[in-house]
């Protein structure tokens, strides 16, 4: 349905047709298939519900998607394709599961690997011509930088060099990397496709068919598949993204002019601030600026824990992309030590933005 903005493409593409059938995408938990038809086993030939999810996603996209059990599954099956003794370009400034994968590969002498700041056009551009692999996460997490994406795309490549765009903050609705010419988009649909923090699963996207099937191989030999609730779930879930990411995007906005303008806050940081580094890139690259706010406090990290614990509308856990509010003092995670200490990452919600403000109000009051 190309036609169709992505709102109405997500509440009415994927769904079963013909006289009677049912409106909505099945929950099919199946392993084995009857013989004779064109599925025979399912973490090699994939179900129906996962089908559902994947045209949905992979319409928005303009590619085909392939669904996973986790976004880190389909971030391995990205690195996976990266031939042996290959180089891969890795932000600094990145989710740290994929590091810590990285970094593990490197170790097991799979690959090398060389870090870039996110905002360095011209060194992902230089990259382009020496590396395998361009892992590229735009908005970044949790610093919120952007990588200027039509630019490294444009750049001349290395044969074979494949560029992927995690696209989890920016979402479909935001941000569609293939447009601009990178090879693969990624998701964890753990996070605003499933949009209720009930689920884990992972998305890529590709538009050459020889990227796509070496994503479904990589699926059956690992056994990376998406659980039949999980991907009904997601399908759930993408039916009412638009208007909960909405939602989110317009109270985000509010909560980080709250945050700049308050004086135990040394700095709010999000792109939709036009004080934000990469404001001018993310007006123009962005259809929206996302809905996760950090946040650096005046002093120090027990400063930052002492918010996190006196919110009571927002939740503090780690995560994010959910229809509830939740943070957390970043830098208490594994892997992101490098972090300001009293750095907050804020995944705002779809509560009323005036009960936000007054959480945010009362427990910085508090601290
Ligand atoms: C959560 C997240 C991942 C990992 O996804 P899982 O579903 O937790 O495996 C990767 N990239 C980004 C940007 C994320 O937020």
């Amino acid at each position: 349905m190309p036609d169709l903005k992505p709102e109405s493409y997500l509440v009415s593409a994927a769904r079963p047709e013909g006289a009677g059938a049912a409106l909505n995408v099945p929950l099919v938990p199946c392993s084995t298939f009857l013989n004779g038809g064109e599925r025979n086993y399912s973490r090699e030939d994939s179900t129906p519900t996962w089908a559902a999810l994947e045209e949905l996603v992979g319409g928005l996209e303009g590619g085909e998607a392939v669904a996973f059990s986790s976004g880190m599954a389909a971030a391995d099956a990205v690195l996976d394709q990266v031939p042996g003794g290959g180089r891969i370009a890795l932000p600094r400034d990145v989710y740290p599961g994929v590091t810590g994968l990285a970094v593990q590969g490197e170790a097991k002498g799979r690959w090398t690997l060389d870090r870039f700041d996110t905002e360095d056009t011209q060194a992902w551009i230089d990259a382009a011509g020496t590396h395998d692999l361009l892992w590229i996460e735009t908005p970044s997490n949790p610093l919120l930088m952007l990588a200027d994406l039509r630019a490294i795309c444009a750049a001349e490549r290395r044969e074979g060099c494949l560029i992927a765009v995690d696209n989890t903050f920016a979402t479909p609705l935001n941000q569609r990397p293939l447009e601009v010419g990178a090879d693969i988009s990624m998701h964890s649909a753990t996070k605003y496709i499933g949009g209720h923090s009930d689920l884990l699963a992972g998305m890529l996207v590709a538009a050459r068919p020889d990227i796509v099937a070496g994503f479904k191989k990589t699926r059956m030999y690992h056994g990376a598949t998406p659980g039949a609730l999980e991907a009904w779930l997601a399908v759930r879930g993408l039916r009412t993204m638009a208007i909960r990411f909405a939602k989110a995007q317009a109270n985000a906005q509010r909560v980080a002019e709250f945050l700049e303008a308050h004086p135990k806050v040394e700095r709010a940081i999000f792109p939709g601030l036009v004080s934000h580094p990469c404001h001018a890139i993310a007006r123009e690259q962005l259809d929206g600026y996302g809905a996760v706010v950090s946040f650096v406090l005046k002093g120090d990290g027990e400063k930052a824990e002492a918010v996190c614990r006196a919110a009571r509308l927002i939740h503090h856990c780690t995560s994010l992309g959910g229809v509830e509010s939740t943070m957390e003092r970043r830098a208490a995670q594994s892997g992101q030590e490098a972090i300001p200490p009293s750095l907050i990452r804020l995944s705002v919600g779809i509560e009323s933005a005036d009960d936000l403000v007054a959480d945010l109000e009362q427990a910085l009051a508090g601290a």
